[in-house]
């Protein structure tokens, strides 16, 4: 039986770490990390993310600001607050919450975020660090896998990583992030052939799909280290990950379970970026 990654565990422990060093850099600097969220309309599963981020923000000490748009707001109204959140030195972090509503191109607004303020990482800027390597923010969701990973001492450098999903905010940088640390990583699709056994060849297995219960115990290699990104709800309106945990956790040597695996990770790493960026935008070394 797999060894279950406990997604919440790492995250408190990295939240606790965040917290001691952002009241330190409060005290010997004055600097508060300062989070700006945006969003646009009244999307509840937006809602809740951006409450989210909010309570985040109290609990590590960090300046929470917050627009909370109309869905009529429009694309001159949205890039002008994002032109003064730029400006604004206490604002180290700039977030949309997506996806905004179809009058707003989701290209241009998130491409007028300043790349140093950009924590989600996918501003064109931020995106080409990471293919370099030479990044100071990672986007969250694959940031979070590797903060799991390194967590449970997976050593990554040799292993085959098959990783399903190309997605901007998931799949591809995951990827990236795999082969930065010498992983051989395999990219699979909706047009993958054979995606079953290359599936089976895998070490590390990192699903992003977001379709329940895809992967099953016959696409996993034994003693495979699986981690689930996804977030469906099954038949029954239960959460539930990419993979058929009940199946495959007997094959794999390590698991993240869904909820409670990768999912407590995303907003963390986003505290993380922030507290990096406030500390980047000061001069300050991390
Ligand atoms: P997208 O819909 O943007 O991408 C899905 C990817 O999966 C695409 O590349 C698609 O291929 C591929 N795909 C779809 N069906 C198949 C299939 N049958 N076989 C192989 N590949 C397939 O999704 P995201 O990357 O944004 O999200 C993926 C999942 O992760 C979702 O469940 C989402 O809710 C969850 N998620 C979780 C987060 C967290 O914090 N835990 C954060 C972000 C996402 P193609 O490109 O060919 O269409």
């Amino acid at each position: 039986m797999a060894q279950i990654i406990n997604g919440k565990e790492v995250s408190a422990k990295v939240r606790e770490n965040l917290k001691k060093e952002t009241a330190d850099l409060l005290e010997s600097t004055g600097i508060c990390p300062g989070l700006a969220v945006i969003l646009v309309g009244s999307d509840p599963a937006s809602q809740v993310y951006v409450r989210n981020k909010h309570l985040a923000c109290e609990e590590l000490g960090f300046h929470s600001f917050e627009y909370k748009l109309s869905e009529n707001t429009t694309q001159e109204q949205l890039l002008d607050l994002i032109s003064v959140l730029n400006k604004n030195p206490k604002v180290h972090g700039i977030l949309v919450q997506l996806p905004l509503p179809d009058h707003l191109d989701e290209q241009s607004v998130l491409y007028a975020i300043a790349p140093e303020k950009d924590v989600d990482a996918f501003h064109p800027m931020n995106v080409g660090k990471i293919m370099i390597g030479n990044y100071e923010v990672l986007p969250c969701t694959p940031a979070g896998v590797m903060e799991l990973l390194d967590a449970s001492g997976v050593e990554i450098a040799g292993k085959n990583c098959v990783v399903i999903g190309r997605s901007n905010i998931v799949g591809k940088p995951m990827s990236m992030l795999l082969l930065q640390r010498s992983g051989t990583v395999t990219i699979c699709h909706s047009k993958t052939k054979n995606l079953a056994d290359i599936c089976a060849q895998a070490d590390i297995l990192v699903v992003a799909i977001g379709k329940p219960k895809f992967v099953t115990a016959d696409m996993v290699k034994e003693g495979a280290i699986v981690i689930d990104v996804g977030i469906n709800r099954d038949e029954n309106n239960k959460l539930c990950g990419d993979v058929d945990f009940e199946s495959v956790s007997p094959k794999a040597s390590l698991i993240t379970p869904v909820p409670g695996g990768v999912g407590p990770m995303t907003i963390t790493m986003l505290m993380k970026n922030t507290l990096r960026a406030a500390k980047a935008q000061n001069g300050i070394k991390d």
